[in-house]
């Protein structure tokens, strides 16, 4: 299995999610199962913004909130976690989330979310990343990853193969 590359053919976005990650975010949906749970993305863009790389993959902050069908991501230490991250040289890249058992489309409350980060200056993030994990992380699982971007709304790349 090579890291994933997301993209799209109209946009020049390109997302580059390493293997080593997308264990990471497999063990925390084993570890939560049934319910949903997340956290966020860290990484680095390219010199001309249109490329990131996530190279970190937080859990679910210790006052998240996990349901069913809803996921609540807290805030507890982020602030400094972002700090740190900050001082090497990475930035706040978005969200991830687990659909369990279920499509790892964005729902409407997922895309509103979005929306409200990337208009908002909490992240300073116009352009935030929103993957997904759909489905039974132990059989047959799929990621989906958006950009939420405040000039062209919501962009839906597709898995390079
Ligand atoms: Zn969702």
């Amino acid at each position: 299995m090579t890291d994933k590359i997301y993209y799209h053919n109209d946009f020049a976005y390109t997302v580059l999610l390493e293997n080593e990650l997308i264990n990471q975010m497999l063990n925390f949906c084993r570890a939560k199962m049934p319910l949903e749970t997340g956290g966020i993305l860290v990484g680095e863009y390219s010199e001309n913004a249109l490329s990131a790389r996530i190279m970190y993959i937080s859990g679910p902050p210790q006052d998240s909130k996990h349901r069913t069908h809803e996921f609540y991501r807290g805030t507890h230490n982020l602030e400094s976690l972002l700090s740190d991250f900050w001082e090497k040289g990475l930035f706040y890249l978005g969200e991830w989330h687990f659909h369990p058992k279920a499509s790892p489309n964005p729902s409407l409350v997922d895309r509103k979310q979005m929306r409200k980060i990337s208009n908002g200056n909490n992240y300073n993030c116009p352009e935030p990343i929103l993957l997904i994990l759909g489905g039974d992380p132990n059989e047959k699982w799929h990621i989906s990853c958006s950009i939420f971007s405040n000039k062209h709304g919501w962009i839906e790349l597709m898995e390079d193969r």
